[in-house]
């Protein structure tokens, strides 16, 4: 077995989708990055790379690079699982800190998107919303940790 953990923040800015785990959620901010700012999916993706020691988010999808611009992170997630070919996801645990909008209503969209791109079910992924009671308003940020099995055990 191998364990990862993935850590993302974006400033959250007017004018931008609002995008976890590829569902836009309605929102008067959104993350401003490169990508579409995906923060979730990228707090997964370094969990992934993180797991089989195989750099990081930066390392494989580097920020100035052009092919990157506005891409799905989606996108991104699925060209992760071939870092991670040997082996499966046990499970995937995750925190999304975010003070407006509650998320709680998109959560199993959000879910189903994300473990239909990693090709899981939706009871091996656990996405729990908390606030930072006002204290990081500008930004969002998310934490995950993966489990991994070696395919051949
Ligand atoms: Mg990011």
């Amino acid at each position: 077995m191998r364990i990862g953990s993935g850590w993302d923040l974006h400033r959250l800015v007017m004018n931008r989708p609002l995008i976890l785990g590829g569902v836009t959620i309605p929102s008067a901010f959104g993350e401003e990055a490169h990508s579409d700012g995906d923060v979730l999916t990228h707090a997964i993706i370094d969990a992934l790379f993180g797991a089989v020691a195989d750099g990081d988010i930066g390392s494989h999808f580097p920020d100035n690079d052009p092919e990157y611009q506005d891409i799905s992170s989606m996108v991104l997630l699925r060209r992760a699982m071939a870092s991670i070919r040997d082996y499966e996801i046990s499970n995937i645990d995750c925190t999304v800190l975010l003070d407006n909008p509650k998320l709680r209503p998109y959560i199993s969209w959000i879910k189903d998107s994300l473990s239909e791109v990693m090709g899981i079910d939706t009871d091996q992924l656990s996405i729990k919303a908390k606030t930072s009671e006002g204290t990081r308003s500008q930004s969002i940020e998310a934490q995950a940790t993966v489990l991994l099995m070696d395919k051949k055990d």
